[in-house]
């Protein structure tokens, strides 16, 4: 019951944290002049997850995948999303195929909906992300929802080229979840 002012208060910061929730996951992937590759993601876990959650990032297949011969992908967002369509071995797959990255990613966010039926309405709660790099260090990604964050900026990513450090925009599936 929110029935004091300290309930309330409470309730609005508890919904501004769920609508908005902490992220810090990476995805970092990598390759070098011989063109090995390689590639890491870091996380705490989703905010706000159960006790004992497993997520995407440390299951080889969905939050990272590695294939020396082809290249590398990566998630960040909600791992249970990408762990259904094995999005990161499903990326470096279509990669293999001669898919660029970025529409490698766009793909995998295609599979993201169509586990929802494409119904807005239930993919409008959560948002995701893939990276890709190619063994050629081409490189890319797609976001689910490209709408801005709170700072006003649309998802990006960074990139660096052995010489400067990027921002690049991540591309949308959706442009914005209104
Ligand atoms: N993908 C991570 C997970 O689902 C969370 C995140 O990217 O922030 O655990």
């Amino acid at each position: 019951m929110l029935d004091t002012p300290e309930k309330q208060a409470w309730a609005a910061h508890i919904e501004d944290v769920v609508l908005h929730p902490p992220t810090g996951t990476i995805n970092c992937l990598a390759v070098n002049e011989k063109g090995e590759i390689s590639g890491v993601t870091t996380t705490s876990g989703l905010a706000w997850k159960l006790a004992g959650r497993v997520g995407d990032s440390p299951i080889i297949g969905a939050g990272l995948f590695v294939d020396n011969e082809v290249g590398a992908a990566g998630s960040t967002g909600r791992g249970e999303e990408n762990i259904k369509i094995s999005g990161g071995h499903t990326i470096v797959e279509m990669m293999r195929k001669g898919m660029p990255p970025t529409e490698a990613c766009l793909e995998a966010c295609q599979r993201v909906a169509r586990s929802y039926n494409n119904d807005k309405t239930r993919l409008r709660r959560f948002n995701i992300t893939f990276y890709a790099l190619n063994k050629d260090g081409v490189h890319g990604s797609a976001v689910l929802w490209g709408t801005p964050s709170r700072n006003g900026r649309r998802p990006s990513y960074a990139v660096h080229d052995g010489v400067e450090a990027n921002l690049v925009p991540c591309a949308p599936l959706f442009e914005t979840a209104g």
